[in-house]
């Protein structure tokens, strides 16, 4: 049903792409982070809850469809429909029927609820292609209520020292599953200019999130002493980050599981929270498809792989271009 090419997973039969990292005809898009959405191709085919982010990250001009998850679209007579991923909004995995025979590609997921996305739901096929980001023992994720209640006593404590705390997420999906956990009662949310705009399309899709301020528009002295402000990690050691003094740096992300992550990040705190399905979640999930074949993409293919033929399922490694390290859930550059 699918082969591997020099621009990513190919369908021949429906002429179609998914997640294609270079220009081509059809592309068929899991999600918006920049690994999996390439720019220049001639229509797009992405979930309905996604089309508006996708669209903004692509520009002007773009073909963009959107199609509600679970709707069948058929591309050349080959049977085509997106089912929620838990990813980030809009993520959806392609499901795709032809000649008897049903595959899925699931983009990144991850199993655990999130309040800023429909959430991951078991797609029955023969063959899945699963990410592998996490794909280690190790990456077990804490009951999250825990990491929130971790993020608002430093918060606390960073205002009793009357230093600014400054929470890095990435801008797409984490920075808005961030906003959706903080309790406005401690004190000002404030956001980086990149997290702004992709909250604002979170929030036109309807999205509950508690009311943020531009980070630049706050005024200067005790709003920023008490604030909590959610930017990206690459704006963490920028000019942009300086202008809150001795600020209190975090990072969240599922990286933060193992020691060391957090001191080669140079952070003074690091909170697990991954937008990615850890190493039980995978495994659940593969189940849960009763697929007798899985194609391993981007992560830790190997062990992924190993555990999967030793539970009697083909399995096999498949070098995409895909990222899934939460270094491709790219930034968007501040607005001047
Ligand atoms: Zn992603």
């Amino acid at each position: 049903m699918l082969r591997l090419t020099d621009r990513g997973l190919f369908c021949e039969a429906g002429g179609f792409h998914v997640d294609p990292w270079g220009p081509v005809e059809r592309a068929v898009v899991t999600h918006a982070h920049g690994d999996h959405l390439a720019w220049g191709c001639d229509r797009y085919l992405t979930s309905a809850a996604g089309r508006a982010i996708a669209e903004r990250r692509l520009g002007a001009g773009a073909t963009v469809r959107g199609v509600a998850y679970g709707e069948p679209v058929t591309v050349n007579g080959v049977r085509l429909s997106l089912h929620p991923a838990g990813h980030i909004l809009g993520s959806a995995q392609v499901r795709i029927e032809h000649g008897g025979e049903v595959w899925v590609v699931s983009g990144d997921y991850k199993v655990e609820p999130d309040p800023t996305c429909t959430p991951f739901e078991p797609v029955h096929c023969h063959t899945f292609v699963t990410e592998s980001t996490f794909g280690l023992p190790v990456y077990q994720w804490p009951a999250q209520q825990d990491v929130f209640d971790a993020i608002h006593a430093w918060w606390r404590a960073n205002q009793a020292e009357q230093r600014t705390s400054l929470l890095f997420g990435y801008a797409l999906g984490k920075a808005q599953r961030l906003l959706a956990g903080l309790d406005p009662s401690v004190g000002p949310i404030l956001t980086h200019g990149a997290v702004e705009q992709m909250t604002a399309l979170y929030r036109a899709e309807g999205v509950p999130l508690p009311p943020t301020t531009y980070a630049l528009a706050a005024s200067k002295g005790n709003d920023w002493k008490r604030a909590i402000v959610v930017a990206p990690p690459g704006a963490d050691r920028t000019p942009w980050a300086r202008r809150f003094g001795d600020a209190a740096t975090a990072m969240a992300s599922g990286w933060m599981r193992v020691r060391g992550a957090r001191r080669r990040r140079g952070v003074d705190r690091g909170f697990t929270l991954s937008d990615h399905v850890d190493w039980p979640g995978l495994l659940q999930a593969v189940a849960a498809t009763g697929a007798s074949s899985v194609w391993v993409t981007h992560g830790f293919t190997a062990p992924v792989v190993r555990w999967l033929q030793e539970q009697g399922l083909e399995a096999r490694a498949i070098a995409t271009r895909f990222e899934g390290d939460e270094r491709a859930e790219s930034d968007v550059p501040e607005p001047a």
